[in-house]
């Protein structure tokens, strides 16, 4: 038997059960290729359950893959209201966990599975010959390993967090000031309300999950006398940041920044615009007092703000760490794969996306290797779940045959697969606020 042969036997390797992972691994099932999904976590959406409070601002319409439903109510599941928008929470609760449990999918699961590093099977990344033909070593945490004919690379960004310090690398005294910092989505009405009740929070970052904490620290403010919030971002205006009302491709989110402005000319929101954070200090007091401010905050040209403490809301970025032995061209701006770049503008607004792209645009040299989901973004921060579903569509049709002709009718693509992206810039793909998502 020769090796092409046998690596065409193997399994797919998903790394990640989130919902673009599990959805991947359902778009295999349906294309006649078997999945293997490896995940770190206990279970299914581990990486949600860090911000199960949190509302999402898509609804259940757009947050469902469609081949996943199909198996769903194959199997008799009470779909949830389309126009409903889940909480975190929810999203495990009502569609990841029971996806996750169905029959075809269930198997082929394998928990507490965190992968460590991808090579091929005899080679490392200089060595050409015989390589694609070769089948991909995925090897885990714990040492065993998986040999898979290819892998689809969903395993999210939650746990690479940026920096509080505004130019990319920690800020100075990062590390030794964590006691005070709270990384994304602090759940300041629920379990860490002690942390900011009657207390000054200071929020940094610009994205989504500062606008949540925002608006849940005014809530708690109204409940609790003495919340006090500032919020600090970087640019010097935040409505490019945060498209007001009707600008926006999804409402929810278009009236989060309407909210936000309000909340800022009302005074129950102080703005620190462009506070491009350099340091931050442990202030003396803070280790001998119980209360008052505990850390200082500050730029290179003097601005400070004092607080009791302090989130971390400056969005994630993609980790190529695992993938370091295999081919791959990762654009230098935005850490996503080139031709995906292409399409990501990062000056463009955070209430845009990027357009339906094809397979190509995730392509590395390294063949048979996707990254898929929030990771595929690289530091854009505009990613959607819908957006993850149509890649894995075209991801699963493209690994069950190589033509149209041979491929299983149901996991064919909606949109061309092969889209190409030469000659094209990031201005020919501008999205319109209205047609992105749908
Ligand atoms: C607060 C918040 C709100 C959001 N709201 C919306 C919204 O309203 N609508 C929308 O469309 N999108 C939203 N997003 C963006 C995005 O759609 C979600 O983050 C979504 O969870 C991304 O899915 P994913 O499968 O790509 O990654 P994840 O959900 O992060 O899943 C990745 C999985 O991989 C696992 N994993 C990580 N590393 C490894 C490893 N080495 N080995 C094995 N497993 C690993 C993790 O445990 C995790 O289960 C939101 C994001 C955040 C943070």
């Amino acid at each position: 038997m020769s090796i092409e042969y046998a690596t065409r036997q193997l399994p797919v390797v998903v790394i990640g059960a989130g919902p673009v992972g599990l959805a991947a691994a359902a778009h295999l099932t349906g294309c006649g290729v078997p999945p293997l999904v490896l995940e770190a976590g206990a279970a299914a959406g581990a990486a949600i359950g860090n911000w199960r409070h949190v509302r999402l601002f898509s609804s259940w319409r757009d947050n469902v893959d469609p081949v996943a439903a199909r198996l769903l109510d194959t199997a008799g599941w009470a779909a949830p209201d389309p126009t409903h928008r889940p909480t975190g929470a929810e999203l495990i609760e009502e569609y990841l966990l029971p996806l996750a449990k169905l029959p075809p999918l269930a198997d082929r699961i394998r928990y507490r599975a965190r992968v460590d590093g991808i090579t091929r099977l005899g080679l490392d990344r200089t060595r050409g010959a015989g390589r694609d033909a070769a089948p991909f070593v995925v090897r885990l945490a714990d040492g065993t390993e998986h040999l898979a004919r290819a892998v689809v690379d969903a395993s999210g960004t939650w746990h690479n967090p940026n920096h509080l310090g505004g130019e990319g690398l920690p800020a100075i005294g990062e590390t030794s000031a964590t006691a005070y910092l709270d990384f994304a989505l602090p759940d300041v009405l629920g379990a860490d309300r002690a942390a900011h009740a009657s207390r000054h929070t200071v929020v940094v970052g610009a994205g989504h999950s500062a606008a949540n904490t925002l608006l849940d620290l005014v809530e708690l403010a109204a409940q609790q006398p003495g919340t006090r919030i500032t919020w600090a971002v970087r640019r010097t205006r935040v409505d490019p940041v945060f498209a007001p009302g009707d600008s926006d491709a999804l409402p929810a989110r278009g009236a989060i920044g309407t909210r936000l402005r309000q909340l800022i000319d009302d005074g129950q929101i102080t703005l620190e615009s462009g506070f491009v954070t350099h340091r931050v200090t442990v202030l003396p007091s803070s280790r001998t007092a119980a209360t008052g401010p505990a850390v200082r905050l500050s730029t290179r040209d003097g601005r400070a703000v004092v607080a009791d403490r302090v989130v971390v809301a400056t969005g994630f970025r993609a980790d190529h760490r695992i993938g370091a032995e295999l081919r791959l061209d990762v654009d230098p701006v935005l850490g996503a794969s080139r031709g995906l770049a292409t399409l990501l503008d990062p000056d463009l607004p955070r209430s845009w996306s990027a357009p339906p792209h094809g397979v190509t645009e995730l392509r590395h040299p390294e063949p048979g290797y996707f990254v898929v989901g929030i990771k595929s973004y690289g530091r854009a921060s505009a990613f959607l779940m819908a957006t993850g579903y149509r890649q894995v569509r075209q991801v699963a049709a493209q690994l069950a045959g190589t033509t149209a002709a041979t491929r299983p009718a149901r996991c064919h693509p909606t949109v061309p697969v092969a889209t190409g992206v030469a000659g094209r810039t990031a201005a020919d793909h501008r999205p319109s606020p209205v047609a992105v998502f749908r």
